[in-house]
């Protein structure tokens, strides 16, 4: 199996899961992220309760690639402190600016780190980034 293979069956399945796109009602702070050169259209919702995050979910639509990488996004940041979460955003998008990442912080993004193939691609990095980039920006805004 070469390794496009296992990319694309990986980003298929997380594409395909279906738990954490739901509205939540009581979310803490919600931001849309909108891609209209792939028409990526998706909403991050975050529940903070203190400096944890408890809760994350996402309505909209999008391509397998945004989908996919919100769904690890989502894996990544629920039940952790803000402070790790932050953390692992700014690993992320540090390797999707081909910006050297140590192993350690690679390591750190789980399946999220199989996104780099499309840190080459102009018209996909911007599918693989989308929902990173509006929780960049909910933690601005704190
Ligand atoms: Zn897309």
């Amino acid at each position: 199996m070469d390794l496009d293979r296992v990319y694309q069956s990986t980003i298929l399945d997380y594409s395909r899961r279906k738990e954490n796109h739901r509205d939540m009602e009581d979310a803490t702070d919600v931001e849309r992220g909108h891609n209209p050169s792939c028409g990526d259209d998706l909403t991050l919702l975050v529940k903070q309760e203190g400096d944890k995050i408890a809760d994350a979910s996402f309505i909209g639509n999008g391509c397998a690639i945004s989908t996919a990488s919100t769904n690890m996004l989502i894996e990544l940041i629920v039940g952790q402190n803000v402070k790790i979460a932050k953390r692992r955003v700014d690993i992320f998008l540090k390797m999707m600016r081909q910006e050297e990442v140590s192993d350690d912080e690679i390591d750190e993004l789980g399946d999220a780190q199989i996104l780099e193939f499309a840190a080459d691609m102009p018209a996909r990095i911007k599918c693989a980034t989308l929902s990173w980039h509006s929780l960049e920006v909910i933690f601005e805004k704190q």
